[in-house]
C-alpha cells in the first residue's frame, strides 16, 4: 500500500531550525539571492523559540580591531578546548566576527557604548579580550521579522523528523506538525541543519524535564538527522555541566561578577578574584565547598539596577518572577549557584556534526551551523557566523545543482512506522516518565565521573529502552508521537556518547570527560578526535580517529 496523502513542497534552501544560525542562515540565504525558496522547518515559534530566548547578553567572541586578533582568538580557544580544537573554522569565525556584530548594529541591535564611544569588551576566555555585551531584549524578534520580510518561508510548529536521501544524493526532509501530527515534505535542493544541542540530555536536579540550561526543545534532532544521513560527528565524550543559578538554571555570573559582586564558597572563601571558570567552580563545589553564591549587598544601588535591569529583560523576564518567588532582593539576599544537568552542545562544547570552513558536511549539499555543529566553543558568535558561511555556500550549491526527486519508498517506510506507533494507545507507560527515566538513566552512567563498567550500563539501557519505546510506550495521540521521535532522539545521542566516552581512553576537559579509570590526561596518544559513523543500524556506532586541523602558515 502506498501512502501518499501528504503535501510536497520545494526549496532551494530547506532550514532545519529556526534559532540563532538558522533564522541568520535564512536571512543571508535571501541576501545572496532574493529569487531563491528558503524554507524553514521549526519545532517551536521562530520568534521566540532558541536559545537566544534563554538569555543574549553578549556577543562572546568578537576580534575588535585594536582590541584583539583572530590569531589570538585561535590561540585562546586552543587552551579552551584542551587541544580539541579545529583551527581552521574557529579562526573563520572569529576573522567574520567583527563584520558580524557590525552588521547587527546596523539592524538596530544594541552593543552598549561608553562616553568615549568604546564598547564594553569582557575578559572571559583564557587569552585577550572578545566578549562584548549586548543589550538586546527584542533580539530574536528583531532577527525573525527580517526573515520574514525579506521572504524567507517559515513552518512554525514542525520537528524534522527524517532527512530524505534518493540513493547517495540529498532530497529534503519530512517535517511532522507537533500539534496536529500533520506531515509536510520538502524537497530541497540543499539542506543547512541549525537544530542545537541535546539540552535535554541528563535530568536537571530541579526534576523538571524542561526545566534546563539550554532550549528544551533541542533534543540532539540535528545530531540524528545528519548521522543517519551518512554524516560524521564527533566531540560526544564532552558531556558539559555548567554552574549557575539552583534550580531555575539561567544565567548570570559574569553579569554581576563583572559589576563587583562577590563570589563566594560555602565556607565563605572569596573565589571572583580568580576570574573563575565553570570547571574550577565545578571542582569547588564537588570537593565540599559547594554550593558557592553569588553576593550583591555592598553594591551601591546603581549597579544593583544595571544588573536587575539586564537580568530581568536582555537575560529572560521569568529571572524577576523566579527571585521574588523564592523571597530574594539582590541588596540584601545570596544567590545560589549549583552543577546544571549535563548535556551536549557545539556552542558550548566540542559536541557535534563534523564540518569545515564552508560548513559542509560529508554529504553533498548537506550544510550545518550553530550548535548541531562543531566550530568548537563558538557560542552565538559561531551560530550567526557559520549560518551566514551555510548559507552562502547552500546558495551555490543550490544553484549549480538539480532538484532531486523523492524516494517515495523512504516516504512510505516513515509512514508506516508512524502508524505503528500510533496503535500503541494500550501500552502503559506515558512518555513523559519514560523520558524521566532515559533521562535519569544518562545521570547515572553517562554524567561525569564515567569508567568503563558505567559506560557498559549506559548503553545496555539504551538498547532496552530502544525496544521499550516500542513495546511499552503509551502513544495516544501526536502530542506523545512526537515526544517519542524526542525521545527516540535522546537515546540516540546517549549511545553516541557512550561509546565515545568509552572510546577516550583518558580524562580530559576537567570533569566534563572525567574517566575514574583512566584519571590523567594523554596528549600523546589522544589529542585527536573521535568520530562516530553510523553503522548497518543506527544503535551500532562506528569510531574513527581522525586528526587535529590546524592553521597553516602566517595565522599560525
Ligand atoms: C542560557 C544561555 C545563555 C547564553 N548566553 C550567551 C551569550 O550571552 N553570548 C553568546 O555568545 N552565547 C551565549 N549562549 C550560546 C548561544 O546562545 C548558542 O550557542 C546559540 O544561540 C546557538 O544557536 P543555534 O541556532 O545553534 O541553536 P538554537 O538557537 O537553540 O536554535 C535551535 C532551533 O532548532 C529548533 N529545532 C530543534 N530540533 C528541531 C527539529 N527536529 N526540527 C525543527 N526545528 C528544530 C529549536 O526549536 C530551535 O529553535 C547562551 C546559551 C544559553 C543556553
Amino acid at each position: 500500500m502506498r501512502i501518499t496523502d501528504y503535501p510536497v513542497i520545494d526549496a532551494d534552501i530547506l532550514i532545519i531550525g529556526g534559532g540563532s544560525a538558522g533564522i541568520m542562515a535564512a536571512i543571508r540565504a535571501k541576501e545572496m539571492n532574493p529569487d531563491q525558496k528558503v524554507v524553514i522547518f521549526e519545532k517551536g515559534e521562530i520568534k521566540y523559540s532558541g536559545c537566544i530566548a534563554r538569555g543574549m547578553d553578549a556577543l562572546n567572541i568578537v576580534a575588535l580591531p585594536g582590541v584583539s586578533t583572530p590569531e589570538l582568538y585561535v590561540a585562546s580557544n586552543r587552551i579552551a578546548c584542551e587541544g580539541i580544537m579545529d583551527e581552521p573554522v574557529n579562526y573563520r569565525m572569529a576573522q567574520r566576527s567583527w563584520a558580524m556584530m557590525k552588521k547587527l548594529e546596523s539592524w538596530g541591535v544594541c552593543f552598549p557604548v561608553d562616553e568615549n564611544g568604546e564598547y564594553e569588551v569582557l575578559q572571559v576566555h583564557p587569552k585577550g579580550k572578545f566578549c562584548v555585551t549586548m543589550k538586546e531584549p527584542e533580539l530574536k524578534t528583531l532577527l525573525a521579522k527580517r526573515a520574514i520580510d525579506l521572504g524567507v518561508s517559515a513552518i512554525n510548529r514542525t520537528m524534522a523528523v527524517k532527512l530524505l536521501k534518493n540513493g547517495e544524493q540529498l532530497a529534503g526532509a519530512i517535517g511532522m506538525n507537533v500539534r496536529t501530527g500533520e506531515n509536510i515534505l520538502c524537497r530541497a535542493k540543499s539542506v543547512i541543519l541549525c537544530a542545537g544541542g541535546t539540552a535535554r540530555f541528563g535530568l536537571p536536579n530541579n526534576g523538571n524535564l524542561y526545566g534546563v540550561y539550554d532550549f528544551p526543545g533541542n533534543t540532539g534532532d540535528g545530531y540524528c538527522l545528519a548521522y543517519k544521513a551518512g554524516a560524521e560527528l564527533s566531540g560526544f565524550e564532552y558531556t558539559l555541566i555548567y554552574y549557575i543559578v539552583k534550580d531555575i538554571n539561567a544565567p548570570l555570573l559574569y553579569i554581576t561578577l563583572t559589576r563587583g559582586a562577590n563570589l563566594l564558597t560555602a565556607l565563605d572563601e572569596h573565589r571572583e578574584k580568580d576570574h573563575p571558570s565553570i570547571k574550577s567552580m565545578l571542582l569547588d563545589h564537588f570537593k565540599e565547598k559547594g554550593p558557592l553564591r553569588i553576593r550583591m549587598s555592598h553594591l551601591p544601588e546603581n549597579k544593583i539596577k544595571e544588573i536587575e535591569d539586564i537580568l530581568f529583560t536582555t537575560e529572560r523576564p521569568v529571572c524577576e518572577r523566579f527571585y521574588k518567588g523564592r523571597g530574594i532582593d539582590f541588596r540584601s539576599g545570596e544567590i545560589e549557584l549549583w552543577p546544571t544537568e549535563t548535556f551536549l552542545c557545539g556552542g558550548h562544547g566540542l559536541t557535534g556534526i563534523r564540518v569545515n570552513e564552508n560548513a559542509e558536511t560529508c554529504v553533498p549539499g548537506l550544510y550545518a551551523a550553530g550548535d548541531a555543529s562543531l566550530v568548537a566553543r563558538g557560542h552565538l558568535s559561531g551560530a550567526f557566523v557559520f549560518g551566514e558561511i551555510a548559507a552562502e555556500n547552500a546558495s551555490e550549491y543550490a544553484a549549480a545543482n538539480e532538484a532531486v526527486e523523492l524516494d517515495t519508498d523512504q516516504v512510505d517506510d516513515f509512514m508506516k512506522a508512524k502508524q505503528s506507533r500510533l496503535s500503541q494507545s494500550g501500552n502503559p507507560i506515558p512518555v513523559e516518565e519514560f523520558e524521566y527515566k532515559v533521562r535519569r538513566i544518562i545521570n547515572d552512567y553517562i554524567r561525569p565521573p564515567k569508567n568503563e563498567y558505567k559506560l557498559n550500563r549506559a548503553l545496555w539501557w539504551m538498547d532496552r529502552f530502544r525496544r521499550e519505546l516500542a513495546t511499552m510506550v503509551r502513544v495516544n495521540d501526536m502530542h506523545d508521537l512526537f515526544k517519542v521521535y524526542e525521545v527516540e532522539n535522546i537515546i540516540q545521542c546517549a549511545t553516541l556518547s557512550a561509546v565515545a566516552s568509552n572510546e577516550r581512553k583518558e580524562s580530559r576537559w576537567g570533569l566534563w570527560h572525567y574517566r575514574s579509570d583512566y584519571p590523567d590526561r594523554d596528549d600523546q596518544n589522544w589529542l585527536k578526535h573521535i568520530v562516530l559513523t553510523i553503522g548497518d543500524v543506527p544503535e551500532n556506532v562506528e569510531t574513527a580517529h581522525k586528526k587535529i586541523e590546524k592553521l597553516e602558515g602566517e595565522h599560525q
